[in-house]
């Protein structure tokens, strides 16, 4: 696994400088996972972080213990603390921000559970904080919305081995096959590409199965001439990527075929409205009058798209907006799905996806694969 080079994590913790000091903030605790990886380049299954302007405290327990040596060779700004062991890692954070006493310390609101929270606010009580930590919302978020220089490159190189191992496995998806047998071609496939794992849960949903969404691989036939919605994507170097392609198969099926072209058309049109400056609810709203014209609007059941980085959901969200939600317009070095679908109960559906990187005037495909 490639981490970013320490330039693009001294150029991170410039941001977060500047992000802490418009939110009056002299620290903060972070407790996201990946938010720390963001920030150190430490990937880790647990791990906690306090961040100064200029500082990264960075917790690990004795597994990690070589990896946090590394990092801390790497990238000087990091402070690596070996966590004792049998001690916890919330206590950890009261030990290391006894040295901060009297500085405005914030945490991640949405990052951190009740528990938790209430754990740290008495400890640090106790210890004499008169304060407390103060909530915040969105800080390293907000910083990972753009991606910088180094994830790009990371995103277009898992794009470019997805999309190469998508044109094998499609040709693959035969008539006879289970969704399960199709599924674990794509996961041994995926590795065989140098991914560390699969996003998520691999979707192959042939026929019926194929009108939800979020259907799953089971033991299902794949009978001829069915749809079959085929959603996969890759972890490279911490970064994650998303492809759909919905096939027909064995022998042509012409209500497939048709939907097939009609929700390709949407997905061209939503490509259209992308680009700095637009509200994500627009290229939503494109992709939804393009299923509207086709008759198909009450069958797109689901927001067009959403970001993708270091989590397979992430800002911005590509759909409707939600009453009392701002979404920040689009800006070069996002990077988001565009996937709209059209399904219709107890007979399929048709999703099409792929990922595109906002430019300075419009955007780039990273996935590139026949759509039909
Ligand atoms: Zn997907
Ligand atoms: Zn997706």
């Amino acid at each position: 696994m490639q981490i970013a080079p320490p330039e693009i994590h001294v150029a991170r913790l410039n941001a977060l400088r500047t992000a802490l000091e418009r939110a009056g903030l002299d620290a903060l605790v972070v407790t996201s996972l990946p938010n720390i990886a963001y920030l150190t380049g430490f990937f880790a299954s647990a791990s906690a972080l306090i961040a100064t302007g200029s500082e990264l405290r960075l917790i690990g327990d004795g597994r990690y213990a070589e990896a946090l040596a590394e990092r801390a060779r790497d990238f000087p700004a990091i402070r690596p603390i070996e966590l004792p062991a049998g001690a916890s890692y919330d206590q950890s954070v009261v030990d290391a921000l006894a040295a901060l006493r009297g500085l405005r310390v914030g945490f991640e609101a949405g990052h951190l559970t009740v528990r938790r929270h209430q754990f740290l606010t008495r400890e640090l009580e106790s210890a004499g904080w008169g304060d407390g930590l103060i909530a915040t919302d969105d800080i390293v978020d907000g910083l990972r919305i753009c991606k910088d220089r180094w994830e790009a490159s990371r995103l277009r190189d898992g794009g470019e081995r997805l999309s190469t191992l998508a044109k094998c496995i499609l040709s693959n998806v035969l008539a006879g096959r289970t969704e399960a047998d199709v599924a674990a071609d794509i996961d041994a496939a995926l590795r065989r590409a140098g991914f560390e794992r699969p996003a998520f849960d691999t979707i192959v949903a042939a026929g019926p199965n194929a009108a939800r969404p979020h259907g799953r691989a089971g033991q299902r036939r794949i009978e001829p001439g069915e749809l079959v919605v085929i959603d996969f994507g890759g972890v490279l170097d911490g970064y994650c990527t998303d492809l759909t392609r919905t096939v027909i198969a064995g022998p042509d099926e012409p209500r497939g075929r048709r939907l097939i072209e009609q929700v390709i058309e949407a997905q061209a049109a939503a490509f259209a409205a992308v680009r700095p400056g637009v509200e994500p609810e627009a290229v939503d709203t494109a992709a939804r009058e393009s299923l509207g014209r086709a008759g198909l609007a009450e069958a797109f059941t689901h927001g067009t798209g959403h970001g993708l980085g270091l989590e397979i959901h992430e800002a911005p969200r590509v759909s409707k907006r939600r009453a009392g939600q701002v979404e920040p317009p689009l800006a070069a070095g996002m990077v988001l799905t565009l996937e709209p679908g059209a399904y219709f109960a107890g007979w399929g559906g048709v999703r099409i996806e792929d990922d595109v990187l906002v430019t300075e005037d419009g955007a780039e495909w990273l996935t590139d694969v026949p759509r039909a």
